[in-house]
């Protein structure tokens, strides 16, 4: 079944059109990732799904109702925040608790919810601290808990690992995936990390200047981008575009060629100087300045002693590259 279908959904703040007119499915159990740069509406797109901001156009339908009228509280979803917004004065057993119990259910259910969600998130030492006496990883994880415990159709989340340091961003990360196979809810999260995006997404959403750019899995996004602007986003480092001869690239567009399917030659169509090498250990990235003028950048698997003034010459297999025109379009010759 569909658990969300948006229609046209269009939004206006005054004058400001902020989304385009959006069709989108989230299928029951999909894990579905809204990405693009900041200020292009996810948020505001996450906020019209919650019932927090209204439609201006279209329709939001979850399951088979029509939403749009809808309060909030009554949609079956629960949004997770990157400000946690936890009741301070509140432990963390009250904390996930507290909803259930403004609902008024009874407290036998309340302690078996919150009881379990504690369980899932590891957070058994901590349910009688107050929020000012957790990391901000558990505090998350609270934030996360409080979602759980409402059993809802759909969980929406706004950038919930933006405010944590990197290895436990990657370390909630995988919680998250794994809490999404456990429960096998829909999710809609939202992020402006394309790693997230391609590490939890079972589809993915990428939107630019409120429009949906395209959509679809992972990989399928990462080897058959549509444009130039997809292209670009998905992948770290990021594809190459170069604009300039020698390549036979289309009047206006560009060639490009993601970092890891260009590789050092005796004799290749790219040719240019070292200017910068990053040793990451497992991979070594070389930036390079073409004799165009052009700076690309190489991704080599494993360590190489390649050095900063030295001349390379690169190539690549054309079938690993991507043409684009002059509209930032996929160009098929
Ligand atoms: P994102 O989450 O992708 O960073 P947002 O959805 O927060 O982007 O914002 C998209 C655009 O809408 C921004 O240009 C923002 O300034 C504008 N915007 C968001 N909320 C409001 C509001 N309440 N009033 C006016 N403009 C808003
Ligand atoms: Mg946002």
């Amino acid at each position: 079944m569909t658990a969300l279908t948006l229609s046209n959904v269009g939004k206006s703040f005054g004058s400001v059109e902020v989304l385009k007119d959006i069709n989108l499915t989230v299928e029951d159990g999909e894990f579905v990732v809204f990405v693009g740069p900041s200020g292009c509406g996810k948020s505001t797109l996450l906020r019209v799904i919650a019932g927090l901001e209204d439609a201006t156009t279209g329709t939001v339908m979850i399951d088979d109702d029509v939403v749009n009228v809808v309060p909030p509280a009554k949609r079956g979803i629960a949004m997770v925040f990157q400000s946690y917004a936890l009741y301070p004065h509140l432990s963390v057993r009250d904390n996930m608790g507290l909803g259930l119990k403004q609902e008024k259910q009874p407290k036998a259910l309340i302690d078996e919810r919150v009881g379990k969600a504690i369980q899932m998130l590891d957070l058994a030492p901590y349910v009688d601290r107050l929020p000012s006496d957790l990391s901000g990883g558990q505090r998350q994880r609270v934030a996360i808990g409080r979602a759980i415990v409402r059993e809802p159709k759909l969980f929406l989340f706004d950038e919930p690992l933006s405010n944590l340091d990197a290895a436990l961003r990657m370390n909630t990360r995988i919680e998250i995936a794994e809490l999404h196979r456990n429960l096998s809810a829909s999710m809609i999260y939202v992020t402006h990390d394309q790693t997230e995006a391609m590490t939890l997404a079972d589809k993915i959403v990428v939107l630019r200047d409120g429009c949906v750019e395209q959509v679809g899995s992972p990989m399928e996004l990462y080897n058959n981008p549509a444009n130039r602007f997809v292209a670009g986003f998905l992948g770290s480092p990021a594809m190459n575009f170069l604009e300039r001869a020698p390549l036979n690239v289309p009047e206006g567009g560009a060639i490009g060629i993601r970092p890891e399917y260009l590789s050092l030659t005796e004799k290749g169509r790219i040719k240019g100087v070292v200017s910068h090498v990053e040793r990451l250990g497992g991979d070594t990235n070389l930036m390079v300045k073409t004799d165009e003028d052009e700076a690309v950048t190489v991704r080599l698997f494993g360590q190489n002693e390649t050095a900063v003034g030295q001349s390379v010459e690169l190539d690549f297999e054309d079938e690993k590259s991507f043409v684009f025109d002059d509209k930032q379009q996929r160009f098929f010759a």
